[in-house]
């Protein structure tokens, strides 16, 4: 263990990351310098995100992979979910000042990104401390208004090639947020809006939003207004006094909604949330059936719906390649990075480039295809 250095390994998903890159500045601000292998013996262990304080809020910036960056529009957050400590450990939601975003926006599309990953624990809430209405829909209007034109691909006119919308909270989708979206060319169309369940009775045990016909009826709105809109969603399985019936409720929405992901996720109690009174009464064996029968209905789902795209063009950026098989990796609008699908397109294309792909195979998560323009 050597002194003043440290290691960082993230494992939880892209707030983490984003999270332990705030606290990997911090840390060197401090003077700690980094260390590329984990020490044998780790000093702290992070139960969760690492917690940042409010003062160090306006710190907090944007973790750049490549020509994708994420940006962290606000942390913390205000919703009641019952079995969620993250309100416990970082505290009420605080967002970022606009202007703070928009410049840090521009500094990145300078430096060459073509997509911004707009993350928060729940981005819907955008603005709602800073006394701004519709606030993400604000931010979304002034990025793509101010932001300079990308200096390597131009073919939006201007602004970044793409902004996506990660942790959409159900019920605040606004009808602006709609309009934005569908039409902005910058904005993809893609959504990621955990619904956690689709049964009312369990949404209420989870101090979720529990109309689900408000559900419905979005969706259909969003996919009326926005062609070609990728949703992701998340759910949990074996939530405390989760039934038979209530499972197979969310199994058969998920077989009628066919969206483009689903993560699910077995129910696990956190210390402090306020589902505690409810206790773990479901088997560890039936959350585990339940898991791999709904992971089974999708990835048949992911199939078909990946096997739609045989045929269509797509724009990919590039990320990496594979030189033995003689192929590059990249993203379209229907994957975020990290935890999505890829795009194998034949040949090397420019890593950072935005290159039109004609689909030629789907497989149940990932897509392959030719370039047609190298
Ligand atoms: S699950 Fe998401 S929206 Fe709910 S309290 Fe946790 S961070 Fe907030």
């Amino acid at each position: 263990m050597t002194k003043n250095t440290f290691h960082l390994t993230s494992r939880g998903c892209a707030k983490n990351t984003v999270d332990s890159d705030s606290m990997a500045q911090l840390l060197e601000r401090d003077g700690y310098q980094v260390r590329k292998s984990p020490h044998p013996k780790p000093i702290y262990h992070l139960p969760d995100a690492p917690t940042v304080g409010a003062d160090e809020r306006d710190t907090i910036r944007a973790s750049v992979a490549g020509a994708s960056a994420y940006l962290k529009i606000a942390d913390g957050c205000r919703r009641p979910c019952a079995f969620c400590a993250i309100p416990l450990i970082k505290g009420t939601m605080v967002s970022r000042p606009l202007e703070t975003l928009l410049a840090e926006a521009r500094t990145l599309t300078e430096a060459g990104v073509h997509e911004l990953v707009l993350i928060a624990q729940d981005t819907t809430d955008y603005g709602h401390d800073l006394g701004l209405k519709d606030g993400l829909a604000v931010l979304l209007e002034r990025l793509t208004d101010e932001t300079l034109p990308s200096p390597i691909s131009k073919k939006t006119g201007g602004g970044l090639d793409w902004i996506r919308i990660m942790y959409a909270y159900p019920g605040y989708i606004t009808d602006r947020l709609i309009e934005v979206m569908a039409t902005r060319p910058q904005v993809l169309p893609y959504l990621d809006i955990p619904l956690q369940h689709a049964h009312p009775a369990t949404l209420r045990r989870m101090s979720r939003p529990a109309n689900v016909d408000w559900v419905y009826k979005t969706i259909a709105k969003m996919r009326a207004a926005i062609p070609g809109l990728a949703i992701r969603t998340t759910f949990i399985v074996g939530y405390p006094g989760e039934t038979e019936e209530e499972f197979q409720v969310l199994y058969d929405f998920v077989e009628e909604m066919r969206f483009d992901r689903v993560g699910a996720f077995q129910f696990s109690f956190e210390a402090g949330t306020s589902s505690a009174p409810l206790g773990d009464p479901v088997p560890a064996a039936v959350k585990e059936q339940r898991y791999q029968r709904l992971m089974e209905l999708q990835q048949g789902i992911s199939l078909q719906v990946n096997q739609s795209y045989v045929g269509q063009m797509l724009d990919v950026l590039i990320e990496g390649r594979d030189k033995d098989k003689g192929i590059s990796i990249g993203r379209s609008y229907r994957d975020a990075p990290e935890i999505d699908g890829l795009v194998l397109v034949e040949g090397n294309a420019k890593i950072g480039s935005i290159v039109p792909v004609k689909v030629t195979g789907a497989m149940a998560y990932d897509l392959a295809g030719t370039p047609t323009l190298l």
